[in-house]
């Protein structure tokens, strides 16, 4: 049996615009851990400033809330590592849903967009879900923290 070519593989994207959203990626995850970092800092300085003056009742308060942005954060992290490591396998930009390649001015906007357009705002009336249950299960497999 002849080989035959395969023609679904062929690249949307130059390697020259795949390198700009990698060098964007990494910028990115780098501002996360800078914030991440001193929001740590923060956190541990209004811990000290709490126990000084123990009538303040907000130290729980800030503790929580610079816990919700670093879980936000970790959930972008994890995100970006994602779409680099779709950009080393040669799948970048791949919507998760559709299987579509991804607009080039969304991944512009979020260059770890993991759904075009179109499946997005499926998702978003559909209560968060996929529009197709077999595509979700795929999902799941992604809760590997
Ligand atoms: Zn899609």
């Amino acid at each position: 049996m002849a080989k035959k070519k395969t023609p679904t593989k062929k690249p949307v994207y130059t390697p020259e615009e795949l390198e700009v959203f990698r060098s964007q990626l990494k910028q990115e995850r780098l501002r996360i851990y800078r914030r991440i970092r001193s929001a740590s800092v923060s956190l541990t300085a209004s811990r000290q400033a709490g126990e000084e003056s123990a009538d303040i009742g907000s130290d729980d308060f800030i503790r929580e809330t610079g816990l919700a942005i670093m879980s936000y954060d970790a959930e972008k992290l994890r995100l970006i590592d994602e779409a680099l490591m779709n950009l080393e396998k040669g799948v970048y930009g791949v919507c998760l849903d559709c299987g579509k390649q991804i607009g080039k001015p969304r991944l512009e906007a979020k260059p770890y967009a993991r759904l075009c357009i179109t499946c997005r705002e499926v998702r978003e009336s559909n209560s968060g879900m996929p529009m197709d249950p077999d595509r979700a299960r795929f999902l799941d497999r992604s809760s590997h923290m």
